[in-house]
């Protein structure tokens, strides 16, 4: 079995970020939009640094307009993630891309990308529920409409909330409202932090939002103490390995502390992120990370099991994906 084959879940995946390039550029050719500048030759998108990939992926944002476009894109993305043997995902979703933070537009988007959903699970073998985050660097009131989209919308797709942005913007207990909103309603909650911030970043989220998981964590590996806390309370990481090493969040695979976290008892899972943004695929982080630490099946499955696990989902759904990895 090759590690493309390898059955995967992913927790930690941007919808739009994982727009296929080439679903975009014929999504902007149809509507006359002229994104030529967010290419490269290859056809790849291009920027320069963080900063520039927010404003690079707000641009491939673009032609995502209606409900359809989100329906193409959710399909576009199922596909080319089960295509590297992805059998769960889930993935972030932007109320603030989709309707601007009103309930009632909202509900038309998700309908469409919860049907996206169930179409590819019946034809690509792909399980996908949603996850609505609110964009850090949007600030906290806008923050409220999103948390007030996911909470009018949960349901059997959409399981969790979260943040995702600019990581050194506004402080997590500015958040805490939308974050209480949202557990008070019993979604599962997630936050992007420990990509850009420090462990005080890190300890902070979990103090002021109370989130069982983080996106990224990273950084946490520079406080011993916060290590032992993440190992001791079970949260678990989302660690995209290929993007922070793309966007220089560390130096390089070598001295990526994916390693470190996990040797320390700390719940890691692996996932790609934005994949065509960092030029990745769940295949090519599991042939890295087998380069870099020597993982092999038996490591992969084991993270396989921490991330379903760890999913945002029900327990019907839970049993029948760790059957499908065990199986494999
Ligand atoms: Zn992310």
């Amino acid at each position: 079995m090759t590690y493309r084959d390898l059955p995967k879940v992913e927790l930690h995946l941007h919808l739009e970020g994982a727009a296929p390039p080439a679903f975009i550029r014929g999504l902007a050719q149809e509507k006359n939009i002229d994104l030529s500048g967010i290419f490269d030759a290859d056809g790849g998108y291009v920027f320069r640094d963080f900063e520039h990939f927010l404003s690079v992926y707000e641009a491939a944002c673009e032609p995502l307009k209606s409900p359809e476009d989100f329906y193409r894109l959710t399909k576009a993305v199922l596909q080319e993630t089960a295509s590297h043997g992805v059998i769960y995902a889930e993935t972030f979703i932007s109320p603030d891309f989709c309707g601007g933070g009103d309930v009632a537009a909202w509900r038309d988007y998700l309908d469409a990308m919860a049907q996206a959903a169930t179409d590819c699970e019946t034809s690509d073998g792909i399980t996908l529920k949603g996850i609505v985050t609110c964009i850090r660097h949007e600030g906290p009131e806008q923050a409220k409409k999103a948390a007030k989209c996911a909470v009018e919308t949960m349901g059997d797709f959409l399981t969790g909330f979260g943040m995702a942005g600019a990581e050194m913007m506004h402080r997590p207990a500015d958040f805490a409202y939308s974050f209480d909103m949202a557990r008070e309603a019993g979604l599962a909650l997630t936050c992007h932090a420990g990509e850009w911030g420090g462990p005080d970043m890190v300890a902070e989220t979990l103090d002021a939002l109370k989130v069982a998981r983080l996106g990224h964590g990273i950084k946490a590996h520079r406080d011993l103490d916060l290590v032992k806390r993440l190992a001791d309370e079970g949260i678990v990481l989302e660690v995209c390995p290929g993007s922070n090493v793309v966007l220089k969040a560390v130096d390089g695979w070598v001295s990526h502390p994916i390693a470190k976290l996990r040797d320390a008892g700390v719940p890691v899972t692996i996932s790609t992120d934005d994949p065509p943004f960092f030029h990745t695929t769940m295949t090519a982080e599991y042939e890295a990370l087998n380069k870099t630490f020597g993982w092999d099946e038996t490591d992969f499955l084991e993270l396989n099991k921490t991330a379903i696990n760890a999913a945002f989902c029900d327990d019907a759904t839970r049993a029948g994906i760790l059957k499908r990895l065990e199986q494999a």
